[in-house]
């Protein structure tokens, strides 16, 4: 397995402090964290033959560390259910990028199997200039775009700080189980709180970190979207 420092210093040695998607997982991976399995694709057949061990249905993405928002520019396709909507998938983002980042150097292609829906939830890091790491708990979507639904403790995490940040968003009721939808392991997610808290003190070289999303369910919780980014090299 490729350990934290290596993919740190391979970032580091390119001039980039941001990391990929799947460079970012793997770093969260080694913290204990749980992270849909991600593969790079260097060709429409690599994807689809990719698609085809980790099993249908899955998902594609653009894969370039100057590529931020994926979905806003058109890199994400999600529930690809055959070789023949991988290969199209393929052909589409590689496309959008082309028209909407003209100037992106790195254009791979990303393949995850497609998670099942899960309740949508994110943690954030970022560095305050007074209290230093800050953590962030919050609900996917638009309950965090829109309504800022969000809570923050400063790190390290206690287990109080965890159990108290997941109870005092509004939304807590959505993961009680609401209108059907199963309820989420709460205990799992303030595990998964400490856990990030502890690789954030770990690796002060980490600037940034967000899991966004993450699918919690009602028996673990897998993130699958992850972004790191790094502090300049002269901290
Ligand atoms: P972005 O760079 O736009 O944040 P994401 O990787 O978060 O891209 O993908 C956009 C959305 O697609 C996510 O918010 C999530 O709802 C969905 N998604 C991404 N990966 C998966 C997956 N492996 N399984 C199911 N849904 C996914
Ligand atoms: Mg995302």
């Amino acid at each position: 397995m490729v350990t934290v420092r290596e993919v740190i210093d391979k970032a580091r040695s390119e001039g980039r402090t941001i990391l990929t998607e799947i460079e970012s997982k793997r770093l969260v991976k080694q913290a204990g964290i749980s992270v849909s399995d991600t593969r790079l694709a260097t060709s429409r057949e690599e994807a689809i033959s990719i698609s085809k061990e980790l099993g249908f249905p899955v998902v594609l993405k653009i894969a370039s560390p100057e590529i931020v928002h994926k979905s806003d520019a058109g890199g994400v396709k999600l529930g690809l259910k055959t070789s023949t909507q991988v290969g199209k998938a393929y052909d589409d983002i590689l496309r959008a990028i082309r028209q909407k980042h003209p100037q992106a150097a790195i254009q791979e292609v990303s393949v995850q199997k497609m998670a099942r829906p899960g309740v949508e939830v994110i943690i954030g890091m970022s560095k305050d200039d007074q209290f230093g790491p800050v953590l962030m708990f919050g609900l996917g979507g638009i309950l965090v775009e829109i309504l800022k639904d969000v809570s923050f403790r400063i790190v390290p995490l206690t287990k109080r700080d965890a159990a108290e940040m997941i109870r005092e968003i509004k939304g807590y009721p959505l993961l009680q189980g609401y209108r059907g939808q199963e309820p989420v392991d709460v205990s799992n997610l303030e595990e998964l709180l400490l856990k990030v808290s502890d690789f954030v003190e770990q690796h002060p070289e980490v600037k940034e970190l967000d899991l966004n999303p993450i699918f919690a369910y009602s028996d673990g919780a897998i993130a699958v979207d992850a972004r790191v980014v790094l502090e300049g090299p002269s901290q």
